[in-house]
């Protein structure tokens, strides 16, 4: 076994891989820490899903009888913005307390945090029902590195899974799931001073833009998730001012809440729009949610507040994660997303991860082992 490692400094030094996506190049970051967990006795596997796409599982421990208890983490960021940054975000700097870096609260850091807990514990881990690491690219742009394991049959099993998103340490239970849909209206072009011979695809968008304003869920809100959501984002149709358009494009966001099936939703905005528009889908992300009476849920909670001295109330995550994938794909075990990551931080400029978190944040994930592998 190498030298315990350290999270700050872990977390630095994945900070230094620049994994933006697009075009999301996590091979050398992925290969780096594959380096250092082989190191601490796990096994390793690299899964390429593009051109220098990379994602990577590993397991410690495994005993058959009971299931591992499963981290994941996304290796890409998003870019870096317009703006300015007071901070290299490459460099890992530290200013009081906090460490800066695009991706270091989403989620370099939470990475860190779960691969030193488990490095730390791995020796100890033999027989037990052991970890399963799902480190991932491409969740950004919808998930589609977690995608490639369930597809490609990668992911082994899990009998209960942690996201380590930011949420500065606090327990969440779930979170809305996404259905983005392009709506394609079409129409035949002519001169825009005889609009009589043509067929106008603006007017058809425009109609199912009305439609849309009205559409109704039908549904009951969910008790923490709260009401599903429609937003027409964006609209766009024709090439000149003097032609008849005979193509428009309605990008339409979806946020849906368990018990909502997306197929079912989407054919029934098929009907409700009728036939002059067509529906693809361009991000289809169920929802996550586990009953927070769960008992592994309830230990989590418990062991977060014996942890951080702090209780929060039934939580959940504004934005979706892996586990629209993973938690399917598992077939849906108990989801709890925990992470040391600032969310207000994610995606802004001069995004940073406070240090006191990082170091929680392997204090909790060590806990959480201990317990699931019946050592404490
Ligand atoms: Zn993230």
């Amino acid at each position: 076994m190498t030298t315990p490692l350290d999270a700050v400094a872990l977390t630095r030094e994945l900070l230094a891989f620049e994994t933006i996506n697009p075009p999301g190049h996590e091979q050398a970051c992925a290969e780096h820490l594959a380096r250092s967990l082989e190191g601490a006795g796990l096994s390793v596997r690299l899964h390429a899903f593009g051109d220098r796409r990379t994602n990577l599982v590993a397991t410690v421990g495994g005993n058959g009888d009971r299931l591992p208890l499963c981290f994941t983490g996304h290796l890409d960021t998003v870019p870096l913005g317009a703006a300015p940054w007071r901070f290299d975000p490459f460099a890992g700097e530290i200013a009081e307390g906090r460490l800066y870096g695009r991706g270091s609260s989403d989620m370099k850091a939470g990475v860190a945090a779960f691969v030193v807990a488990a490095s730390s514990l791995a020796e100890r881990l033999t027989g037990t029902p052991g970890v399963a690491l799902v480190i991932t690219g491409g969740e950004e742009t919808g998930c589609d590195g977690a995608a490639a394991l369930a597809r490609d049959d990668v992911l082994g099993r899990a009998g209960a899974l942690v996201v380590a998103e930011p949420t500065a340490n606090a327990p969440l239970a779930g979170h809305k799931g996404a259905l983005w849909l392009k709506a394609v209206t079409r129409g035949v072009t002519a001169h825009g001073s005889m609009p009589e011979l043509g067929v106008n695809a603006v007017y058809k968008a425009a109609r199912a833009v009305s439609r849309l304003e009205d559409f109704g869920f039908n549904l009951e809100p969910h008790p923490h998730l709260g009401k599903p959501t429609l937003n027409v984002g964006s609209v766009h149709g024709g090439l000149n001012i003097n032609s008849v358009p005979d193509r428009a494009e309605i990008g339409i966001d979806i946020r849906t809440v368990p018990g909502l099936d997306h197929d079912r939703l989407r054919h029934g905005i098929a009907g409700y729009l009728g036939d002059d528009v067509e529906l693809e889908p361009l991000v289809d992300l169920g929802p996550v949610w586990t009953d927070p009476r769960d008992p592994w849920f309830e230990s989590v909670l418990n062991t977060v507040a014996a942890v951080t001295a702090e209780r929060t109330g039934i939580r959940t995550a504004a934005y979706f994660t892996d586990a629209s994938v993973l938690t399917p794909a598992y077939d849906g075990p108990p989801t709890v997303i925990l992470g040391p990551g600032e969310p207000t931080m994610a995606h802004q400029t001069d995004e940073y991860c406070r240090i006191d978190h990082i170091e929680q944040a392997v204090e909790i994930y060590r806990r959480l082992i201990l317990r699931w592998c019946g050592l404490a």
